[in-house]
């Protein structure tokens, strides 16, 4: 172990918070303990505040963001069954991989990556799909692999302009917790997330929200499923326990992360979110980069793909700046491999961690020849911090004085 912290701005797992790290210390627990649905029942009405769930359930399983995709389809569809989907990034791409090893028909809308979820191009497919064959939509909200968030109301408007029954399946775990996400609002049916994004905690949990609608269509969906299963999870969780054996430390460390979010505000995490990735953007746009997100409209909040010029391998920049600068990047995924370096900036963030990351990357681009001016990108986010820090107050003479 080298001294000194690794700088982890891979877009997840995140920071550990502290304070985190402190409730999960603590004896194992008997899950089956009388009082122990006194912390679950709780825990599961908070979570579902979390995604703004007003009506359905909250399912919280072992495993991570993959188990949860996973969990959303098998329970509300049947083999055979169409859904409608845009391959936006390596991670929608996963899922639809997934969906297609469990016998669904995937209709794949191709997009060139850096654009967000094709809305025009839903719309025309669930308005020309008058027998209803689509049964589900798919939306990747956050695309962690290029940085670009998508427009999930406007998908919810393509349903119900084309009065389309599909259900809406959201990938949230690269939003949820840090970008505005609202399932009731926007009728999301199945929105997916996982315990090492927004969460601030370490992987083990995959966060799987239902609408009522889904849950009725779990009822008569015929996807085989054991592990995953909706009806075993929902019969044990009505009385605050779990079918199997549930991560109760990590479920004590979700009640600990849901707390912090509470205690910050939702809105003021999303706000920092927004202010933190602008500093980002600052920084790339003063080295004359471009981001891998076409437009502004997609730029996350969470996480920037950055392009490096053509003659160069982003995943370079990944590797001498952990090699040299103890500094964890995210290396290009899939279809933009060695076209991007990425900066998570997600969790537990403040601006001069972030510093942290763009200095490192900005000393690793040099060392490898990119030409980008030294301390360019620091200053720029620097003066976006400052701009941006809102009223202080400056200690005066007279109050100097009276320490
Ligand atoms: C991280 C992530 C996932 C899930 O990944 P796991 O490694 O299984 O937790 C899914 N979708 C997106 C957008 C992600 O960022």
């Amino acid at each position: 172990m080298r001294p000194g912290n690794n700088g982890l701005f891979i877009p997840g797992p995140t920071n550990l918070p502290a304070a985190l790290r402190v409730a999960m210390d603590l004896p194992l627990e008997d899950q089956r303990a009388p009082d122990f649905p006194d912390f679950t029942l709780r825990l599961f009405d908070d979570l579902k505040r979390v995604f703004r769930l007003d009506r359905g359930q909250v399912f919280v399983f072992p495993g991570s963001g993959t188990g949860g995709w996973e969990a959303a389809v098998t329970n509300t569809l049947s083999p055979g069954d169409t859904v409608l989907a845009s391959d936006i990034g390596y991670f929608s791409h996963r899922w639809i991989d997934l969906c297609r090893r469990h016998g669904l028909n995937v209709d794949v809308i191709d997009v060139e990556w850096g654009e967000g979820v094709p809305v025009e191009q839903y719309a025309a497919r669930l308005s020309a799909d008058t027998n209803h064959a689509i049964k589900a939509v798919l939306v990747c909200h956050n695309e962690t692999a290029t940085g670009v968030t998508s427009d999930v109301a406007a998908v919810r408007r393509a349903l119900d302009d084309a009065d389309h029954p599909a259900l809406l399946m959201v990938d949230a775990v690269s939003s949820l917790a840090s970008i505005d996400f609202r399932m009731s609002e926007w009728e999301v049916d199945l929105a997916v997330s996982g315990s090492q994004k927004g969460f601030m905690l370490p992987t083990g949990l995959a966060i799987v929200a239902a609408s009522e609608k889904a849950l009725a269509a779990s009822r008569s969906a015929a996807c085989p499923r054991c592990f995953f299963d909706f009806a075993a999870m929902h019969a044990a969780n009505r009385e605050g326990y779990f079918p199997y054996t549930p991560a109760t430390t990590l479920l004590r460390g979700l009640r600990a992360s849901i707390d912090m979010l509470f205690a910050e505000g939702l809105e003021a995490v999303f706000a920092r979110h927004g202010r933190l990735a602008e500093g980002v953007r600052k920084a790339v746009d003063s080295w004359g980069l471009k981001l891998c997100a076409k437009e502004p409209k997609w730029y996350s909040d969470t996480v920037s793909a950055i392009r490096v010029p053509e003659s160069f391998n982003g995943n370079d920049v990944v590797n001498v700046a952990y090699a040299r600068y103890n500094l964890s990047l995210g290396i290009g995924l899939g279809r933009v491999a060695g076209q991007v370096f990425r900066i998570g900036h997600l969790g537990w963030l403040n601006e001069l961690m972030l510093l942290q990351a763009i200095a490192g990357a900005e000393m690793a681009m040099r060392d490898l020849g990119i030409s980008v001016a030294a301390g360019s990108g620091v200053a720029a986010a620097e003066e976006h911090f400052r701009m941006t820090a809102g009223p202080v107050s400056l200690p005066t003479p007279e109050n100097i004085q009276k320490n």
